[in-house]
């Protein structure tokens, strides 16, 4: 029997989302729902066939991310880059090659995937994690919060809203946000919406035999970065990389015979023998990308001060990687804000 009514709803189970519930729960705090859009959770978070096709790396900096990770017992390994790695640089020079120094080891993946975090995260609430439930709409009324969705109706003390704040002016809210804010989420671009992935997986890591690293790196190429994407016990094979965005209006069929040329002239004949072929292109998701994404703001800055502010008289806040003043746009921009939000509720007890 779904319960309709929480203290704290939480909108939408990314990491940011989840990282508050977490807290929530350690605190003893465990009146807590989550309304997520999707059939799955983690949000830009997307591990399918051992691929990240979402958040992926993380370095030593990323303070809040790592002691998440710590804290919930999830291992990290370091990105693969031992071998040559394959610069392309112009169309028509042969592939110039270079070699990671072993003294500056790469970024950090997740092992089985970044989705294990999430799973983590997640495995303290299953039946309070509501999917396939589309919030449209979020009003104050007698002291208490309405939450209308496809999938029925929620009323909440406190609503946390942690959706990309673009999109998230599609929900209408009563009494209406203020004007300026609706102006500032509508220009937060929502980081890496913009980006397409390809993944593929193989019987043998035919690259590393060769003396490759899987490391191919060029804009002007039809996979602009390419990287290893093996498992951290090395039982599954993978590389995976950015399609280059000007193959995003090509057809399925084309842009996946185009990137298969591409990687078979700079890695070798066996790419053919791939074992699986996807992608995923996070524009066409309306859960993370609005319609406008054609131009991208490269560095955009994120945690504006007004994303750190109560709105419906104290009883809704933001968060999300994009409202994050630190590493905003990345995991730990999520974590971050995920962290301050469950201080701030906490702290009003
Ligand atoms: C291709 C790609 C590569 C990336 N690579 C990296 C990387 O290597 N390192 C890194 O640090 N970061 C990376 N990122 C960024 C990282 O994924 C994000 O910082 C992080 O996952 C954001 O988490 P979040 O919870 O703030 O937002 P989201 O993950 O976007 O979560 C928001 C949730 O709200 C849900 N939602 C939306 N609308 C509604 C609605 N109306 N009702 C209910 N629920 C709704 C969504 O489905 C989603 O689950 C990458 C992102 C992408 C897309």
């Amino acid at each position: 029997m779904t319960q309709k009514k929480a203290r704290y709803i939480i909108i939408g189970a990314g990491l940011s989302g989840l990282t508050t519930a977490f807290k929530l729960h350690q605190k003893g705090e465990t009146n807590v729902l989550i309304l997520e859009a999707r059939d799955r959770i983690g949000g830009r978070i997307m591990t399918e066939n051992h691929i990240d096709f979402g958040a992926t790396w993380f370095q030593n900096h990323h303070e809040n991310l790592s002691s998440l990770i710590e804290e919930v017992a999830v291992e990290k390994f370091h990105q693969f880059s031992d071998g040559k790695s394959v610069l392309v640089y112009n169309s028509m020079a042969p592939a110039h090659y270079f070699e990671n120094d072993p003294k500056y080891p790469s970024a950090f993946r997740i092992a089985g995937g970044s989705a294990a975090l999430i799973e983590k995260l997640a495995s303290f609430y299953t039946e309070q994690i509501h999917t396939n439930t589309v919030v449209s709409e979020i009003k104050e009324v007698d002291n208490q919060i309405f939450i209308s969705t496809n999938n029925g109706n929620y009323i909440a003390d406190k609503v946390i809203v942690t959706i990309p704040p673009r999109i998230a002016t599609n929900i209408i809210f009563s009494p209406e946000l203020p004007a300026h804010l609706i102006h500032d989420m509508k220009n937060t671009h929502t980081w890496m919406s913009n980006a397409m992935k390809v993944g593929l997986t193989f019987k043998t890591p035919f690259w590393k035999v060769k003396g490759f690293s899987g490391t191919l790196i060029g804009q002007i190429g039809c996979v602009t970065e390419l990287y290893d994407h093996c498992c951290a016990d090395e039982k599954t094979f993978a590389l995976m990389g950015f399609v280059n965005e000007a193959l995003r209006d090509l057809s399925k069929e084309e842009r996946k015979a185009k990137i298969l040329a591409y990687l078979q002239k700079y890695l070798g004949d066996e790419v053919l023998n791939y074992v699986t072929y996807e992608e995923k292109d996070w524009s066409q998701d309306g859960f993370t990308a609005s319609s406008d994404i054609k131009s991208i703001y490269m560095s955009p800055r994120y945690g504006n001060s007004k994303f750190q502010e109560f709105y419906l008289n104290g009883k809704l806040l933001f968060s999300g990687a994009e409202t994050s003043s630190i590493h905003g746009g990345y995991m730990d921009g999520a974590v971050f804000s995920g962290l301050k939000v469950a201080e701030k509720i906490l702290s009003q007890e």
